[in-house]
């Protein structure tokens, strides 16, 4: 299976989880522990092993805060 990395630029997030729904594999939740400089709970992934790198969450994003690397294929 594909498998992907995806970082967060947490302090531009505005909590509005639409990512959180957008994840087919449901890795992307909001990080309860941890408050932004906007004042936000920033999502996170919390099983990243599992990304696919499918991207659908940096897709979702209305404020680019997500960047996905795919691992290349190698056949
Ligand atoms: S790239 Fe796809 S599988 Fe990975 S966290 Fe985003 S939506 Fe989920
Ligand atoms: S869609 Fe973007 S702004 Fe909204 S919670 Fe997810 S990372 Fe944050």
């Amino acid at each position: 299976m594909a498998k992907g990395k995806i970082t967060f630029n947490e302090d531009q997030c505005k909590g509005c989880g639409l990512c959180v729904t957008a994840c087919p594999v449901k890795i992307v939740e909001m990080n309860e522990k941890k408050i932004n400089s906007r004042g936000y709970h920033p999502a996170h992934v919390s099983e990243p092993d599992k990304c696919t790198g499918c991207a659908n969450c940096a897709i979702m994003c209305p404020d680019v805060v997500i960047t996905v690397y795919r691992e290349a294929k190698k056949d």
